[in-house]
């Protein structure tokens, strides 16, 4: 996953390093320390269903863990139709749909479709409406409201 630091613009949904790690620690903490689609435990990693590139903020409701490796649910998300795609669907406070199309771009057929997240605990919602506090604080920066 890479980031891309830019910081200050108005309306910029990236938060800093420090509040961003503990959001990560609250995502991996939601999926039990799996993967939200296949509950696989290998090298998670924390991804945007709506990408940064496409104004995806880092909020609770756009993150979801998946396992890393090449065989990985993550790395479907790039796999070419042929061999099955994996497209997240934000369906809202955390919970999201994991789609498997095969096929070819213009034709892709659904061959798998899981569920995964949730929204967050009264005690999550207390860390989460923190770190928020915390980003405007520390850098007056104007995030997304929904963490
Ligand atoms: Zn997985």
């Amino acid at each position: 996953m890479k980031r891309v630091r830019t910081q200050g613009a108005a309306g910029r949904a990236s938060l800093p390093p420090a509040a961003y790690r503990r959001l990560m620690w609250l995502i991996l903490d939601r999926a039990g320390w799996r993967c939200e689609r296949c509950r696989a435990k290998v090298a998670l990693q924390v991804d945007h269903a709506i990408p940064r590139s496409h104004g995806g903020p880092d909020a609770w409701w756009n993150l979801t863990a998946l396992c890393g490796g090449a065989l990985g649910c993550h790395a479907m998300k790039d796999r070419p139709y042929a061999e099955g795609r994996l497209r997240v669907v934000v369906l809202g406070e955390g919970r999201f749909k994991y789609e498997v199309c095969r096929g070819s771009k213009a034709d892709p057929r659904l061959v798998d479709e899981t569920y995964g997240g949730r929204p967050p605990t009264e005690e999550e919602s207390v860390r989460l409406a923190e770190i928020m506090r915390e980003v405007r604080r520390v850098r007056g920066l104007r995030v997304a409201e929904t963490v």
